[in-house]
């Protein structure tokens, strides 16, 4: 299976990492190994220092497609989970400086945490879904995918013209604004709605 992340799909976190607000998706992968489920910690890692959370809904995909019209798009998918997408911020600074792939500071093992998927037909407007982040008991991140640039199905037309999509493959749909540092001890627990999705311990 594949993990594909969007960045910079909210503009108020576009503006706090003083990222332009893009005119087309833009799309990074992680590998399968990034996974971190079932409330496992994050341990983390040591070639880098400063980690940050990124609070996201996640979009699983049910069918297998190539150049889906947004029109059929809905077709594609039938679950929602919350994720986090862990990013070494320092080291993406500096790749980003230089002009290189981010993969070293996106796409490291444990850096794509998974909550349960929950079915879509729970939620009457895929595009109005709540989701908050707490930190240690305290709410950092809050979102709602009314907000997003690029909604679901117009990221499920943009990446199928470049990949295929598989059964099982997930969508990091980008973060709200909020991102910040994780340390050791940190206690982070996800919701989507009311509901809790995750709860795991930084390491
Ligand atoms: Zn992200």
């Amino acid at each position: 299976m594949k993990i594909f992340c969007i960045g910079r799909n909210y503009v108020e976190h576009a503006k706090e990492l003083n990222n332009q607000v893009p005119d087309e998706p833009v799309i990074f992968a992680k590998p399968d190994t990034a996974l971190l489920k079932r409330n496992k910690p994050f341990f983390i890692p040591d070639f880098a220092k400063d980690f940050h959370y990124e609070a996201e809904l996640v979009i699983k995909i049910c069918r297998v497609g190539k150049n889906i019209s947004r029109k059929f798009a809905h077709r594609y998918y039938d679950e929602v989970a919350l994720g986090i997408d862990f990013t070494a911020r320092d080291l993406q600074a500096k790749l980003k400086a230089k002009g290189l792939p981010w993969e070293k500071a996106k796409a490291f093992d444990g850096s794509a945490v998974i909550s349960p998927y929950i079915s879509k037909e729970k939620f009457a407007d895929i595009q109005n879904i709540s989701f908050r982040l707490d930190k240690n008991g305290e709410t950092v991140q809050k979102g709602n995918s009314s907000l997003m640039i690029f909604p679901v199905d117009e990221l499920i037309a943009h990446l199928s013209q470049y990949f295929t999509l598989k059964i099982g493959d997930l969508i990091y749909t980008g973060t709200p604004a909020g991102v910040g540092p994780v340390s050791i001890n940190d206690r982070l627990t996800g919701y989507i709605e009311d509901e809790q999705m995750f709860d795991f311990l930084i390491k």
